[in-house]
């Protein structure tokens, strides 16, 4: 996901009542596994209506006998439980699913209806009306009864059925599309495990891009009718495609769509269809954030966090790996402009700046620049730390291993360990578990145009690791290597050049 510069944060400040004081969303109980939800759904956007079928394929401990389903305000007409009716009790966000006694899998099937009111969005645009969902952390539970963690990823299944007259997009690949007298029923299948703030549907007056990447992979564009001009913006999804499966292991969904919807953050990674804000595309900003949802299908949807508290393995992950394909995309001055930005510590507030902070919080108390920025930078460190060769193989083992198995940051410094041969405990005690930053001092002689500098405070964790530093003044640009302590510009003026580092965060003096 991609937050809209400083809105969630703000959002989160303001509401200190409600959202940000809530406990975190619990984890299933041990032992707990959802296989399938198969939802079906009748809605009619102008009439409002909304009737659902959910079935829940769940194994279980033989020992339980119910299952905390998180699901809020719709009105349930029936549970059933392996095919017979059932009572459940309903507390607050809980819906207590009895499950089979004595079995170690039950179908819990619910019908319900109402008019969403979380994770659920009706709006109108230019005179169309817009529905989409939203399930960013576990808003889903508005719309959808289930287990709204992100250790639990499953498959999907999506039966929507809709008047005619609107198009419809949704997490997985479209199954097939049936026009039934008034009615349309599009059917939609995520065959390949994914967490359920990844489930989604849009509807509205879309236009539709078709193309493909690497020749077979079907890869869409819905683009709000009157914006469809701006498909063009993400011409360059195939090659990010191909990029991040050559770079990391092949793509796991077999279908790849972009959704333009006026959302509530930049970016959402749905699962095999990422939803896009409406408003970047008239200001030409999409590329970067399309990018970024789509590193999001290899690392936080294919590989899904084992916990909140680890939300740098995804959104720092998904933020550095949008470098990289600039690097790769663009050269190496495209991506040094990202990592200078990425690492920039001025100006940057943060309560808490560990990557990881072990008491439980809230998913909306981590949204800020710390998993994202620091969580980049901290990965380019890593990169720089162990060299390009262990590090990428790193990523690559860590997508091949950690596939539908939630990755923890321990298991994510094993997998670096391993491939580095070396221990990294003081690193990541440092620049993951810490809230320091190294101090970067800096001393210009104007006669001899030296600039001269000292970094302290990095508890050893930078000794031997190669990176730059960026020199900027009045258009001249020169990178300096951090261990050379000195550098002279001879033919530069006597004022004092601007000084940055390049993708590692330290305090600039
Ligand atoms: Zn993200």
């Amino acid at each position: 996901m991609l937050k809209r510069a400083g809105w969630r944060i703000a959002l989160c400040l303001a509401l200190t009542a409600a959202a940000c004081r809530q406990p975190p969303p619990l984890p299933p109980p041990a032992g707990v596994d959802a296989q399938h939800y198969d939802l079906t759904i009748r809605l009619d956007p102008a009439a409002q209506v909304f009737q659902a079928r959910a079935v829940l394929d769940v194994r279980h401990p033989d020992t339980l006998t119910a299952l905390p389903l998180a699901f809020e305000d719709l009105t349930i007409d029936s549970i059933r439980v392996n095919g017979v009716a059932v009572e459940a009790a309903r507390e607050d966000d809980r819906l207590w699913a009895p499950v089979a006694s004595g079995s170690r899998a039950s179908r819990i099937e619910v019908a319900y209806r109402g008019w969403p009111r979380l994770g659920f969005y009706a709006t109108e645009r230019g005179g169309q009306q817009i529905v989409y969902t939203d399930s960013w952390p576990d808003e889903g539970r508005g719309w959808l009864p289930g287990l709204h963690h992100p250790a639990d990823p499953a498959t999907f299944a999506l039966r929507l059925t809709l008047p005619r007259g609107y198009e419809a997009a949704a997490s997985g690949s479209l199954h097939a599309l049936d026009t039934l007298g008034a009615e349309v029923r599009y059917q939609w299948r995520l065959d390949v495990p994914a967490p359920l703030y990844t489930f989604a549907f849009a509807v509205a007056d879309f236009s539709l891009t078709e193309t493909t990447a690497g020749d077979t992979l079907p890869v869409r564009y819905y683009m709000l009718a009157e914006d469809s001009a701006y498909a063009h913006q993400l011409r360059r999804t195939p090659q990010a495609l191909a990029f991040f499966s050559e770079t990391l292991g092949p793509y796991a969904f077999d279908a790849y769509a972009s959704v333009q919807v006026p959302m509530r953050f930049a970016g959402m990674e749905n699962a095999a269809a990422s939803f896009l804000l409406a408003d970047l595309f008239p200001a030409n900003r999409a590329e970067e954030v399309q990018i970024h949802e789509l590193a999001h299908q290899w690392f936080g949807n294919r590989v899904p966090l084992a916990e909140w508290a680890d939300l740098w393995l995804s959104e720092g992950t998904a933020t550095y790996l949008t470098t990289l394909f600039y690097e790769h995309a663009d050269g190496l001055d495209a991506a040094r402009t990202r990592w200078i930005d990425m690492a920039a510590l001025e100006a940057r507030q943060a309560t808490a700046t560990a990557l990881v902070i072990k008491e439980p919080r809230p998913p909306s108390a981590y949204l800020s620049w710390v998993p994202y920025d620091k969580g980049a930078s901290v990965l380019h460190l890593l990169r720089r730390a162990l060299g390009d060769d262990a590090f990428f193989a790193a990523l690559r083992a860590t997508y091949q291993r950690y596939a539908g198995q939630p990755l923890s940051t321990e298991a994510f410094q094993e997998i670096l360990e391993a491939e580095a041969g070396q221990d990294l405990d003081a690193f990541f005690e440092y620049w993951v578990y810490g809230t320091d930053f190294p101090t970067l001092k800096t001393t210009w002689d104007p006669a001899t145009r030296t600039l001269s500098w000292r970094i302290t405070g990095d508890a050893g964790t930078l000794a031997g690791v190669p990176f730059d530093l960026q020199l900027r003044r009045r258009g001249r640009v020169h990178y300096a290597d951090a261990e050379a302590g000195r550098v002279t510009l001879a033919d530069w003026d006597d004022r004092p050049p601007r000084v940055r580092p390049v993708g590692v965060m330290m305090r600039v003096e």
